[in-house]
Order: structure tokens, then C-alpha cells, then sequence
């Protein structure tokens, strides 16, 4: 019994040490340093280049769709007229061309121009006596590098990171946009989310890069597809993204979810759940749980390398979301 007991206290602990990487973050600090902003004063062209070797857990191409991706996705805000391109992948800094921002995988203990900081993913760097170049400095050692946010990573691997995520993250600092504090779901949010949502631009993050490089365009004039909200601020006017699927990030401070967050570990952090019947309703990476909610299948290893199912040390507290859910319903 007291074995039992023990293995539960353990349990506990890896969820508890878990939630505390569910909230990492990009690169704090960044918004205290204004010199960045005004070193950009007039630029709209940004050249982006990806230098050196990707980590064994992504592909060169996976890295060069990501980048094409991202470039796209800030390309895209249709109020903004900043212009970004990929221009494809370099052996080393010395065939970077000075207006080129350089995006690399580095040992953040080993390069001088990383902040000693523990737990940061990337850092973008304007100001370095080391490195000429704008370059987006990717934290190779301490995180592991996927092409997409797989499911599993909502609730083991936790130090599992989004590659795509991170750098539509990062190349919002390039471009000028800090940190924001209006919306937690934002790309341009602190914190990274673990359901690689920031892959897509918040009303925020395109309402700040229109007002930095202001065009004409009226997004929600074009269309706001599928009931999507049309937000306005001073003159731009852009559609929100839709947020709440399954599997979604979401948090008690963060009740995005349409039937209810699932809280994970103690962290207040969780993800958005389905009403369902049976695990058929679920997907088969899911099952449906006591309370008719879907949840992952969760495994995490205990003390002697076996796996078992951890015990929901929050589970009271998903119950009381859901049940504040069914009294706003009413
Ligand atoms: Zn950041």
C-alpha cells in the first residue's frame, strides 16, 4: 500500500513539473527592449533565410514548409503591407546577406548570443556583438522539435514544441510586433501553447501588424468565413480565428472551450473536450470518459519504467468548469 501511495506522490510531481513547461515561455523579456522596434523604423521588406542543420526530429523540408508557411501566414493580413519571403536554406552565417534574417538551431549554453535563461524556447536577436544578422535562435537542447502538435503532446511529452508555432511566434518579432497582453491565445502571446494554435494569427497579433505597416484592406469586407467574428480597432478590421475543438489549449483563465475544458495536472491549463456517448464518438487516439466528456488516452511512465495511468489529481476542477459551462447554457 505504501508502495502504491508512493508511486501516485511521483505521478503527481511529473504533472505537476509537466504544467509548469505547459507554460513556457517564447522568449520573455522581449518587450523591454525598444531599440529592436525602432531599428525597423521603415522597413517592410524581410528576407528569411534558415541556416545550418534542423534537429534529427524534423526533415529539411518539413522546416523549409514550415517557413514558407509562416511568411505566408504574416503575408496574408490583408490591412498590412509588409512583405515577407523564404529565400531558402544556407550552410552558414558567412552566406547570409546582411538585410537577411537567419533562423538556426542552436545550444543555448554554448552561443553567446541566447539569454542565460532557463526554459526559453527561441529567442530572436537584434543586438548582438556576436551576430551581425537578425536571427531567430531556435533552443535545440532543451526541447524536442515537431513538425506539428501531435495529440499525445497535449498531455506526456510537454517539452515536445510545435516548430511552426514557434516560428510564426518568433517571426512576429522580426517583423516588430512584441509580446501582447490583450489576448492569451494570440500568436504574439508570452506564453506558448501546447496545441500549436499560434500557427494562426489572432485578431491581436493582425490588428498590431496593421497598425505598425498600415494599408487600405477591410478583411471583414472580403468574408469572415464560417460565423467568424469581424473584430475592429482604430481603422483595420479583421476576422477572428475560431478556437475550441478538440484538443484545443484552453485554461480556467482561458474558457474558450464550447462544452467544456478538460484540466490537466494541476496546472490550470487543459484542453477543450466533446460531448460524447461511447469511444467510437472519440477518435482512436481518445475514449470517453465517466463523465461523457472525450478525453486522450494517457500514459505516462511510473518510477521502475512501467507504464500506468495516473491518477486525475484535478479532476475537481474540470468538474467545476463544466458545470459553470451548463449554467451559462441556460
Ligand atoms: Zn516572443
Amino acid at each position: 500500500m505504501k508502495i502504491l501511495q508512493l508511486n501516485i506522490a511521483i505521478i503527481a510531481l511529473i504533472v505537476g513539473a509537466t504544467g509548469q513547461v505547459q507554460a513556457a515561455t517564447f522568449d520573455d523579456g522581449l518587450p523591454t527592449q525598444p531599440i529592436l522596434i525602432n531599428a525597423l523604423e521603415g522597413q517592410t521588406e524581410y528576407p528569411i533565410v534558415f541556416v545550418g542543420e534542423p534537429p534529427t526530429t524534423l526533415t529539411q523540408s518539413e522546416v523549409n514548409s514550415a517557413l514558407r508557411q509562416a511568411v505566408q501566414t504574416w503575408n496574408n493580413v490583408s490591412c498590412s503591407t509588409a512583405t515577407l519571403t523564404f529565400d531558402g536554406v544556407r550552410d552558414s552565417m558567412a552566406d547570409v546577406a546582411a538585410n537577411e534574417t537567419a533562423v538556426m538551431f542552436v545550444d543555448p549554453d554554448a552561443d553567446p548570443c541566447f539569454p542565460e535563461q532557463d526554459g526559453l524556447i527561441a529567442w530572436t536577436s537584434f543586438v548582438c556583438s556576436d551576430l551581425e544578422n537578425v536571427a531567430v535562435l531556435l533552443n535545440a537542447t532543451d526541447y524536442t522539435w515537431a513538425p506539428d502538435p501531435a495529440p499525445d503532446s497535449n498531455l506526456t511529452g510537454l517539452t515536445i514544441v510545435d516548430f511552426p508555432a514557434v516560428v510564426t511566434h518568433e517571426i512576429g518579432h522580426v517583423i516588430g510586433l512584441s509580446h501582447t497582453e490583450e489576448d492569451r491565445l494570440a500568436t504574439m502571446a508570452a506564453s506558448y501553447l501546447i496545441d500549436g494554435g499560434q500557427v494562426s494569427l489572432a485578431a491581436d497579433d493582425k490588428l498590431n501588424l496593421c497598425a505598425r505597416y498600415p494599408g487600405e484592406t477591410n478583411e471583414c469586407e472580403s468574408n469572415c468565413a464560417d460565423g467568424r467574428e469581424c473584430i475592429t480597432r482604430d481603422d483595420f478590421s479583421v476576422c477572428e480565428e475560431q478556437r475550441g475543438g478538440y484538443g484545443d489549449y484552453c485554461a480556467i483563465s482561458a474558457d474558450i472551450c464550447p462544452t467544456a475544458c478538460l484540466i490537466t495536472g494541476d496546472a490550470q491549463t487543459g484542453y477543450c473536450s466533446l460531448a460524447c456517448e461511447d469511444d467510437a464518438a472519440c477518435g482512436d487516439d481518445s475514449e470517453c470518459n465517466e463523465n461523457g466528456l472525450c478525453q486522450y488516452r494517457e500514459v505516462l511512465p511510473d518510477d521502475d519504467g512501467c507504464s500506468s495511468t495516473p491518477v486525475g489529481p484535478a479532476s475537481l476542477v474540470w468538474l467545476v468548469l463544466l458545470a459553470i459551462r451548463r449554467r451559462r447554457d441556460r
